[in-house]
């Protein structure tokens, strides 16, 4: 396998970072994760753009074009002769010293990976997911803005630890307002009267490309969405619940802490918009 690392490719095994680099002593860094399908990157533009966001938010300066990060991605695909898949996108702080400061660190770390991705089980997507809520609350946006796509996942990583302990792969988790934000790794929507919702970013989420993709796709349909605060109730008692994320797509939810959410089985308007993303994934993107 070829990776992109500072403007070369290089075989795997000689794709190293320092230990001193601020990304894995900080955890000083931000990514992407992005999808291809039938040989085009799906939403390649939005996902540079929330890079670039997320970049300017923790001050770190991203050290390439958007362009010449388009081509980079492109390119990595092209090596490892990926045509579905998923692109893993890093920048990170750089080398630096042991100490906090970032001005210290002379140049960010670039690195993309290019390889093929696990879905969760197949049973999940027919049967629906059974959600758990998490205790470890959602990061404050006070303290660090979920908007921010960074390196600093344990937050979401203490919530998928919970899942997986309670026997099942993703936990919803609310804000210190007891708000639902979003999942472990996922963004979250409810149906109610054959309406969307969804919370807003400001609940502590992050603002995923495949729930824009999703509310984009509903006011096609003419299904009005709304992005209200919810609550651990709010999901109880939807008709529908679905999850949305880059490497999960979207995954109806069957139950939420042993609560059956609806008839309990993925719902219709979760399975027309399953119908419909599969639809856009397969003519849009950006070609390799
Ligand atoms: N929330 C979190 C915390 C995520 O890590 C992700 C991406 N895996 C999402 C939501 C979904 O965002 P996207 O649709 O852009 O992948």
């Amino acid at each position: 396998m070829k990776i992109f690392l500072d403007g070369k490719y290089v075989e795997e095994a000689d794709a190293k970072v320092s230990v001193f680099d601020h990304g894995l002593l900080y955890g000083d860094g931000i990514f992407e994760g992005i999808r291809v399908y039938n040989g085009r990157i799906f939403r390649l533009d939005e996902h540079l753009d929330r890079l670039f966001a997320s970049g300017k938010a923790i001050l770190l300066s991203v050290p390439m074009s958007k362009a010449a990060l388009v081509e980079a991605c492109r390119e990595t695909c092209r090596l490892n002769g990926i045509k579905d898949g998923y692109i893993r996108l890093v920048v990170t702080r750089g080398v630096g010293y042991l100490g906090l400061s970032p001005f210290k660190c002379k140049s960010p770390t670039v690195f993309i990976i290019a390889a093929t991705i696990e879905l969760y089980p197949e049973e999940v997507y027919r049967n629906g997911l059974k959600l758990i809520t998490a205790a470890t609350i959602r990061t404050n946006p006070a303290a660090m803005s979920p908007a921010v796509k960074s390196l600093n996942y344990l937050n979401n990583i203490m919530a998928k630890i919970e899942a997986i302990n309670a026997g099942t792969v993703e936990a919803l988790m609310l804000n210190d307002a007891g708000h639902v934000a979003e999942c472990s790794g996922d963004n979250v929507f409810i149906v109610r009267g054959g309406k969307l919702e969804t919370p807003p970013s400001s609940a502590g989420s992050l603002n995923g490309i495949t729930r824009g993709a999703v509310i984009e796709l509903a006011g096609k349909l003419g299904i009005p969405v709304s992005e209200p605060n919810l609550t651990r109730y709010d999901v109880m008692t939807a008709d529908e619940c679905f999850l949305t994320g880059t490497a999960a797509e979207i995954v109806p939810v069957a139950t939420l802490d042993g609560r059956t959410i609806g008839t309990g089985k993925p719902g219709a308007l979760t399975l027309k918009l399953i119908e419909e993303f599969r639809k856009l994934t397969r003519v849009e993107g950006t070609p390799i």
